[in-house]
């Protein structure tokens, strides 16, 4: 098994061609032909993952987050990026990553969390571009609750201790979900009109909160790590089909804003 194997799985499972077009995804380190006998799964290549994939001999590390995004003009150790990237050369470690793609497909983030909170008849919260099926984000029915009861749930589902709401009705039956960075107002006011009582998200702001209490939308923010990080066990699973290779979660705790 080499790289490019692995990217085939990957592609699979969350096909590039799905991802926003100000995205970047796909390999961003590393040699496609290397081969590859074990890949750490983590959602993001901050430096603690890297030195966790040395410590551990990883050829390859699959993230959801680009670890690269806009492109640098120097690759040098006087940034953190470029520490990373001379790290991650120096130890010839490739790095993978799906980040909308991955929102955007059935199996991804959005789809994952709508099964776990076992939401029914599941549509897309965002309609899809072009000729895909998929759009981003997910909108379901669950048993008529609290408004309350429901937050419980998620926290319990996602592991928190805590969570930051904004209740602006007592009931929930119909929930629509955007992970990771949905704080924005465009996809409240979709979620609105698509008759839904509670939005769950991460990275919610404090005006759109307000655009949220205005138009009457419960809103859950259930932060950008923890309602991804939930991924990383489903795409060990999928890719644990291939025999020949072993693929691990990361066990760095990377959530960078942590409630005490
Ligand atoms: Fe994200």
């Amino acid at each position: 098994m080499i790289v490019k194997d692995i990217i085939e799985y990957m592609e699979k499972y969350a096909p590039s061609k799905l991802a926003e077009k100000w995205d970047n995804v796909g390999l961003m380190t590393g040699d496609e032909n290397k081969e590859v006998k074990r890949v750490l799964i983590a959602l993001d290549a901050v430096e603690s993952v890297i030195d966790e994939a040395v410590e551990k001999k990883c050829d390859m590390i699959i993230t959801h987050h680009p670890l690269i995004f806009s492109a640098p003009k120097s690759v040098t150790a006087s940034s953190p990026l470029g520490r990373k990237i001379i790290k991650l050369i120096k130890n010839d470690i490739a790095v993978f990553s799906a980040h909308t793609n991955l929102d955007i497909a059935d199996g991804g983030t959005n789809g994952t969390l709508a099964r776990l909170l076992g939401l029914r008849s599941i549509e897309n919260l965002c309609p899809p571009e072009g000729d895909f099926k998929e759009g981003l984000g997910k909108i379901g029915i669950i048993d008529r609750t609290s408004f309350e009861d429901f937050a419980e749930k998620v926290k319990k589902v996602l592991k928190m201790e805590r969570i930051t709401v904004s209740k602006n009705k007592d009931e929930a039956s119909k929930v629509a979900i955007c992970t990771g960075k949905g704080g924005g107002s465009k996809y409240m006011l979709l979620a609105k009109q698509k008759g839904c009582d509670v939005y769950i998200t991460g990275d919610v702001g404090y005006h759109e909160a307000q655009f949220a209490q205005d138009i009457g939308l419960s809103v859950i923010d259930a932060t950008h790590y923890c309602t991804e990080v939930i991924i990383i066990p489903v795409l060990r699973e999928y890719l644990s089909q291939i025999n020949e290779v072993e693929f691990i979660e990361s066990e760095i705790f990377a959530q960078a804003l942590n409630i005490i």
